[in-house]
């Protein structure tokens, strides 16, 4: 008798303007480290929390994305958040990804502490943690153990801690896991500002992103 194990998905979302290292190394790695069926970046198309003058267009982001990922036997980019009108609440993608995809996938959501941490700001986020697991990227200058309280006080009081302090367990079932991932200092808003003064942003991103930065006259 074959046991069907469940297919695993994992979705990166972000807003990706532009993507960078930080965001395609650590997948690359959350993908090995979990034995990912497929993970999809999934570009916001209207970010509810960025109201940034600099916000490029769906379209262009999308683009950079795709450029950025290549041919991959397991990472691809979804549009899905372009397909919805109105701002791209992760919460309603979840939905939908676990209505058309059923249980037969295990759904993981990967996001930096950074991001995380401002979870209580996001729609319905309590109900987040009912539909997928969360895979948690360290990055430069956050403290994990943040977390565990704005989980245990915002969440759910019955969080447990898993053991050697590998995350925590919601009582739903599903779990908030820390991944050890090569830390990058890379951001997005860094490499707008050096597109911005003329610097170079070279090995920051990949060489088919920065060229079309330079092309389509992005972040002047
Ligand atoms: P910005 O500087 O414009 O705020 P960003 O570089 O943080 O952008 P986002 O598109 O906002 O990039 O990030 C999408 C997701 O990727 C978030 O969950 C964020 O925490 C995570 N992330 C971004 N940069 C890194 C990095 N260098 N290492 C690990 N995770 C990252």
């Amino acid at each position: 008798m074959t046991i069907l194990r469940p297919k695993r998905l994992g979705l990166f979302g972000g807003t990706f303007n532009p993507i960078h290292y930080g965001h395609l190394r650590t997948a690359e790695e959350v993908v090995e480290a979990l034995n990912l069926t497929r993970l999809w970046f999934i570009p916001a198309a209207l970010p509810p929390h960025k109201t940034d003058r600099q916000l490029t267009s769906f379209e262009t982001r999308l683009e950079m994305t795709r450029l950025a990922v290549g041919r991959h036997p397991r990472i691809s980019v979804s549009d899905i958040e372009g397909r919805r009108p109105g701002k791209s609440y992760s919460i309603e993608t979840l939905r939908q990804i676990r209505r058309e995809y059923g249980q037969e996938w295990e759904l993981y959501f990967i996001l930096g502490l950074d991001a995380i941490l401002e979870i209580t700001t996001w729609k319905d986020y309590a109900e987040l943690f009912t539909l997928c697991h969360f895979v948690v990227l360290d990055r430069p200058g956050y403290d994990r153990g943040e977390l565990e309280a704005v989980l245990r006080r915002e969440v759910h009081r019955q969080f447990q801690t898993l053991p050697e302090a590998a995350g925590f367990q919601h009582p739903g079932g599903y779990q908030v896991l820390f991944l050890a991932t090569t830390l990058l200092d890379i951001s997005a808003t860094r490499i707008r500002s050096l597109v911005g003064q003329g610097r170079s942003s070279r090995y920051l991103l990949p060489e088919k992103v920065r060229r079309y930065i330079i092309k389509n006259k992005l972040y002047l």
